[in-house]
């Protein structure tokens, strides 16, 4: 893992208060992390961070745009995303109670690595279906000749699922 690619907030010596950050992001990011779904991207980031006595508040802003391949055509195409959230930093010897919205440190850490909640906000706010978006004209950008394909050999397989059956009237008729 290469350590230039997380992105890491020092709090340490901030004073209370807010405080702005800033990431730009590439395929380099996707690349390191080792469960990541998407080989290319870009993400910025945008935090505001709230320092607060006893604990941190992160307003994250992240947009961008990732690798993804097309459910109608399946080739691969650039998906836009945005999203907005809430990440909260709590100070505790217990870290047993992170979740999505929290991220619980020792009251020693330094700095909080929001690496992973970047990633899992990325998933989550693209749609269940990813298919190429239409272009100004209202038609589908989806490469056409691949799906020209598809279609022969959708049709190929709903022939082919017929075939069990015939052979078990052939067996039936046998008996
Ligand atoms: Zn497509």
């Amino acid at each position: 893992m290469n350590t230039n690619e997380r992105l890491s907030i020092a709090f340490k010596g901030l004073k209370d208060g807010i405080h702005e950050f800033r990431f730009s992001k590439s395929d380099k990011f996707f690349e390191n992390l080792d469960y990541s779904e998407f080989e290319k991207g870009n993400i910025e980031v945008f935090v505001t961070l709230d320092k607060k006595t006893q604990y941190l508040s992160m307003d994250i802003i992240i947009s961008g745009q990732v690798y993804v391949s097309c459910d109608r055509c399946l080739d691969m195409f650039y998906m836009p995303f945005e999203f907005n959230g809430t990440l909260i930093v709590k100070f505790s010897v217990d870290l047993e109670n992170n979740n999505d919205e929290m991220i619980i440190l020792s009251p020693n850490d330094f700095e909080v690595d929001i690496t992973h909640y970047v990633y899992e906000s990325v998933c989550l706010s693209l749609p269940v279906k990813r298919i190429h978006p239409e272009d100004k004209r209202g038609k589908s950008t989806c490469n056409k000749e691949m799906i020209k394909k598809l279609k022969i050999l959708n049709n190929q397989s709903v022939h082919n699922e017929i075939d069990p059956r015939w052979d078990k009237l052939k067996n039936f008729n046998n008996n």
